[in-house]
């Protein structure tokens, strides 16, 4: 893999939003195959980060500024879906439309939300959406209208849609927000079972706890600039995480996890 590029490469990138900066300067690499956590408070550019790179926000156009994926800056979102997955909380909130569960993880295969006249369904895709399901755990919720599904259910949903094209990382936007006990913990176990199968994960979370044992690497996002970026043992220290977050807490380390007390 050593002259393959990184999946992606965000250098010198600049982006506003309205009237504020809502990233600046960034510059990251994201090789092949890596586990990552982008981990920050709310405000901190998270999720255009993200929005970048499915172009729902475009960079600055500064020269030395670019955004590639596998070495290229363009691509469009037919070229970029086999190759990255991405599950955004916007993405699971256009997906709770008049669709069943199985007609979401098969438009995956369209890039659409749900199904059209035009779109012509092969036996190949059925089975493959069918695994896809499978392996997120929500066979069982093939008919049931998205509409009538948990907020976790969703979730899992749609991740079965980004997996439809066994991508080479999901990249995932805090896909824990707003789920119970239960359902984060059962999550997280799925995340490691894929991260396990070698799909990386690109997760962007402000929660410690959702850094999962897979995941090796840790960048910490302050204010739309990068904080801190390093394996995840030296990253996450108190003193660091006192700074990111502006108040102190214990940081515990339990079976592979982080905590914060
Ligand atoms: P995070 O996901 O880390 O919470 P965001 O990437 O959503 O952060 O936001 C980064 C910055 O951009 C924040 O200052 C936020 O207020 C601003 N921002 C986000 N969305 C918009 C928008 N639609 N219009 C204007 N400003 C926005
Ligand atoms: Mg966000």
């Amino acid at each position: 893999m050593q002259n393959e590029p990184p999946l992606i490469e965000y250098r010198n990138v600049t982006v506003n939003r309205g009237q504020r900066i809502a990233l600046e300067n960034v510059s990251l690499s994201i090789g092949q195959g890596e586990n990552v956590a982008i981990l920050g408070p709310n405000g901190s550019g998270k999720s255009t980060l993200i929005k970048t790179i499915t172009r729902e926000c475009y960079p600055r156009l500064i020269p030395g500024s670019s955004l590639r994926i596998l070495g290229r800056d363009t691509w469009n979102i037919f070229e970029l879906r086999p190759l990255l997955g991405v599950v955004s909380s916007d993405l699971v909130l256009s997906c709770l439309g008049p669709y069943t569960a199985r007609e979401i993880v098969l438009s995956g295969f369209f890039s659409s939300i749900g199904l059209w006249p035009h779109h012509h369904v092969r036996p190949a895709m059925e089975e493959k959406t069918d695994q896809a399901m499978e392996r997120l755990e929500v066979a069982h919720l093939a008919a049931r209208p998205m509409t009538e599904l948990s907020t976790g259910e969703a979730r899992r949903v749609v991740i079965a849609r980004a997996l439809v094209h066994e991508p080479r990382a999901l990249v995932l936007d805090e896909p824990t927000a707003s789920l119970d006990l239960h359902a984060t913990y059962e999550l997280r176990c799925t995340l490691r079972r894929i991260a396990a199968a070698g799909t990386g994960i690109i997760m962007v979370t402000h929660h410690l706890d959702d850094i999962i044992p897979e995941i090796g690497r840790v960048i910490l996002l302050k204010a739309g600039r990068v904080f801190a970026d390093g394996p995840k043992e030296e990253i996450l220290t108190a003193d660091r995480l006192a700074a990111l977050f502006g108040t102190r807490f214990e940081l515990v380390r339990r079976d592979g996890y982080y905590h914060l007390w």
